[in-house]
Order: structure tokens, then sequence, then C-alpha cells
């Protein structure tokens, strides 16, 4: 499917589906090739690939080569596979971890929300997985010398700021701030590094940027900043650092996971009409 051997469509299974907290479903992968997936950790993403209600597989143009996303935009929307983005929650021999967000309900809810709700043993999807820990969907690259980290993050960016501090080691100071729905949301987010972190539960009324704004954040050193999550969230936060506190614009690591009244498929068509992904630069 990818040309290059950077990645691989890689049909999986679900083996089996559990609340984590009540925003979030974990689904756990299997499949003869899961161990083909090879993620770096960090906030490592991948496209993942889902059926239609309707459908017992998804409609995936793998046969296309490097040619499958034009190939996948020309089919039927209907019947082509359902694209979204996540993030590797976990990774064990045999066994892939995803951290599905469960917003809206019913009806309300997006293909993705809905089909990670009702996930059973056996439903079958494809991923578009890298094949090497050190692939181009890593965002989290700090530069050398960074003394300082900043993380923030909402539920749906939650597992990579869980990868990000696992991945940090011993005697790194990290300031991070997660925005949840409700308090059940909060988890144990495992580190070595030197973390302090402050939850902010939206159901409480806690408001994430006005947290990072009253922050007392070290000035002047060389920090390093990974923001994730809903878009108009991200670029105030981003905005925090650069514009009020003088953060390097590139030592700032920004993406919108998703956009309120946005589809991942309206957020797509900007990026094919010319715009940037889910944020717009200030
Ligand atoms: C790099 C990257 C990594 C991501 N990793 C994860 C992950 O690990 N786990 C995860 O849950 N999400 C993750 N997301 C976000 C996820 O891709 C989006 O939330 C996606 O829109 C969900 O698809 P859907 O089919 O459920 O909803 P869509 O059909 O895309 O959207 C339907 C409606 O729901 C709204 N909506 C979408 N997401 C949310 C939300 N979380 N809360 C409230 N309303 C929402 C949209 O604005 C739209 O109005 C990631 C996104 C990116 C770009």
């Amino acid at each position: 499917m990818a040309g290059e051997a950077e990645y691989a469509a890689i049909e999986l299974h679900v083996l089996r589906a559990a609340r984590v907290g009540p925003s979030t479903m974990r689904v756990t992968f299997g499949g003869e090739k899961v161990d083909d997936f090879t993620s770096g950790g960090r906030d490592q993403r991948f496209k993942l690939f889902l059926p239609h209600p309707h459908q017992e597989a998804p409609v995936v143009p793998v046969d296309a080569g490097e040619d499958w996303f034009t190939a996948w935009r020309m089919q039927d929307p209907a019947e082509r596979a359902v694209m979204r983005t996540y993030t590797v929650a976990a990774q064990r021999p045999g066994e892939l971890d995803v951290d599905f967000v469960l917003h809206g309900d019913g009806a309300h809810a997006g293909p993705a929300a809905a089909w990670a709700a009702s996930a059973g043993e056996g439903d079958r999807v494809l991923v578009l997985g890298p094949l090497s820990p050190d692939n181009s969907a890593i965002d989290f690259r700090p530069p050398e010398g960074t003394d300082h980290y900043l993380v923030a993050a909402d539920e749906t960016a939650l597992p990579a700021a869980a990868g990000i501090l696992a991945h940090l080691p011993a005697g790194t100071r990290v300031q991070v701030w997660i925005s949840v729905p409700e308090a059940g949301d909060r988890r144990e987010l495992p580190t070595a590094a030197d973390a302090e972190v402050t939850w902010l539960v939206r159901g409480d009324g806690e408001d994430i940027v006005r947290a990072v704004r009253e922050a007392d954040v070290p000035a002047g050193g060389t920090p390093y900043a990974w923001i994730a999550g809903e878009s108009a969230m991200v670029k105030a936060l981003r905005r925090n650092l650069v514009n009020d506190r003088g953060v390097d614009r590139k030592a700032v690591c920004f993406t919108g996971y998703w956009r309120r009244g946005a589809t991942e498929e309206d957020l797509l068509a900007e990026v094919i009409a010319g715009g940037t992904p889910h944020l717009d630069e200030d």
C-alpha cells in the first residue's frame, strides 16, 4: 500500500475492548502481522481504516501501492473505509492498544468513536503502520540541549502525552497539563522524569488555557513544548508560549488532533485544498 518500506498496511482484529475511564475505550488489537507494526513510542501516530456499520471489513485499495491514497479518495465515501488518525497507547508482543475517546453519543458520535463504543472480539480493521521505530509519524523531537519540557494535551492526546512521559529519561524537568472531561479520566502517568503533572477537569470548570497562562514556567534556558488536542485550545496555548512568554516558535511542536464542528474528512479536505491541517499559522 505505502510505496516506501517505511509503512505497511497491516490487517488487525479486536482481541478485547475495555473502558479505561468514563471517556475512553481501550481497544486491544492482534493479528498475524501485528508485530510488524513497530512503534517508536512517544506520540507515534498511524492511520486507522474502519469498516462502515454495514461492512465486515474496511474497504481499502491495498493493491494500489503508492497510489493508495488517490485510489481511496476515488472510491465511494459510503463504501470506502473510514480513515482516521490515532496514537499507539501501548504495544506488547502480539498486542497493540489504542485508546479511543468516546465523544458524542448515539447518532452524534463520529464513526470512529461509534465503532470503538461497540467494538467486539474479532472486529476487523486495517492500519497503516510504521515498520521501523525511527519513522516520520513521530512529532516529539526535542533539539539537543533542551533543558525544560512543557507538555499540554486533552484526552485525545493523553496516550501521546503518556508515551512522551514514558520516554523521557531521569533527570529531565517536565511540566505537564492535561485537560479531561471528568475526574475519572485521570490516570497514572509512569515516568522516570522529574514531572509536575496538573490535571484540569473540564466538568469541574477547570480550564487548561487559564492554567497554563497562570503557571510558573521558568524563563530562559532551552525549553521545548509539545501541545496537542482540540485546535482552538492548541492555538491558544501556543500563542501564550510564543507571544506572551517568548518561547522560540521552532521549539513549540503543536498539532490539532481534532476541531470542534469538523470531521476528519473536513480537515483532510482543507489540507487537500491547500490549507494547514487543523490549524492556521498565526
Ligand atoms: C496525530 C493524531 C493522533 C490522534 N490520536 C488519538 C487517540 O489516540 N485517541 C483519540 O481518541 N483521538 C485521537 N486523535 C483524534 C481523533 O482522530 C479525532 O477525534 C477524530 O475526529 C475522531 O473521529 P470520529 O470518527 O470519532 O469523529 P469525526 O467524524 O472526525 O467527527 C465528528 C464530530 O465529532 C467532533 N469530534 C471529534 N473528536 C472529538 C472529541 N475527541 N471530542 C469531542 N468532539 C469530537 C468533530 O468536531 C465533529 O463535529 C488523534 C488525532 C491526530 C491528528
